[in-house]
C-alpha cells in the first residue's frame, strides 16, 4: 500500500497537499487534527478529554493518540493506502506508526516534508479568511504554541525517517500546483 506521511510546520500546505495527493494516487486522507476536533465539537468522551489540548493548541498525550490511531487504521478501504496529515508530531508517534503498521502487516512507504521558513508559514496563517480561520489560527498564544511543539519535536522526526531511507524534502515556498508537481515527482520517482 502507498502509505505516505505529510509533514511540515502549521501553516506549511499539509492540508492542501494531502487532499491534492489524496486524489492523484487514491489515498484515505487521515487528518489528525479534524479527526480530534470533530470529536470535540462533537462533545464525545473523547471530545471532552482532549478540548484543553485542542484549546491550548497544546499535543493531545500519545496514549490517547494511539487508540485514535488504531480505531483509524481498522477502518476497511478499498484506497490505495493512506496519507497522515498532522501525524505523527513526535518521534514516538512517529515509532508507534512504524509499529502499528507492522502490526497490521503494512508499512509507511515516504515521508514528505513540506519546508517552509518560518516567515512564510506564520504569513499563511494570518492570511487564512477569517471564514476559513480555524478557532486554534485566531489565538496568538495557541498559534505560538503549536510552532514551537513543530520546533521542539521535527529534529528528531526527520532524524528517524532519514535513517529509515523514507525522507523527502520539498521546497514549498511555490505555487500550490508547482508544489503539487514536485511532490509528485518524488513520490512517482520513488516507486520506478
Ligand atoms: P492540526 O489541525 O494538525 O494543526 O491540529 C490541531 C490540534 O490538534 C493540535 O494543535 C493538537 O492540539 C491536536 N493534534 C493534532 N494532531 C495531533 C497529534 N498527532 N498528536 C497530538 N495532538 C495532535
Amino acid at each position: 500500500m502507498l502509505n505516505l506521511v505529510i509533514y511540515g510546520p502549521p501553516g506549511s500546505g499539509k492540508g492542501t497537499h494531502s487532499k491534492l495527493l489524496a486524489k492523484r494516487y487514491n489515498l484515505f486522507h487521515i487528518s489528525f487534527g479534524d479527526f480530534l476536533r470533530t470529536e470535540k465539537e462533537k462533545k464525545s468522551s473523547l471530545g471532552i478529554l482532549i478540548e484543553p489540548y485542542l484549546n491550548a493548541g497544546k499535543l493531545v498525550p500519545d496514549r490517547i493518540v494511539f487508540n485514535c490511531l488504531r480505531k483509524i487504521l481498522d477502518i476497511k478501504t478499498s484506497k490505495q493506502g493512506f496519507i497522515f496529515d498532522g501525524f505523527p508530531r513526535t518521534l514516538e508517534q512517529a515509532k508507534g506508526l512504524t509499529k502499528i503498521m507492522e502490526e497490521k502487516g503494512d508499512s509507511l512507504k515516504l515521508t514528505i516534508d513540506l519546508s517552509v521558513n518560518k516567515t512564510c508559514y506564520l504569513q499563511r496563517i494570518e492570511a487564512r479568511s477569517p471564514d476559513n480561520q480555524r478557532e486554534d489560527d485566531k489565538i496568538k498564544e495557541t498559534v505560538e504554541q503549536r510552532i514551537n511543539s513543530y520546533i521542539a519535536n521535527s529534529k528528531g522526526i526527520i532524524r528517524y525517517y532519514k535513517r529509515l531511507n523514507k525522507y523527502k524534502r520539498i521546497f514549498a515556498h511555490q505555487t500550490k500546483e508547482i508544489t503539487h508537481q514536485q511532490i509528485c515527482q518524488r513520490v512517482d520517482s520513488f516507486f520506478k
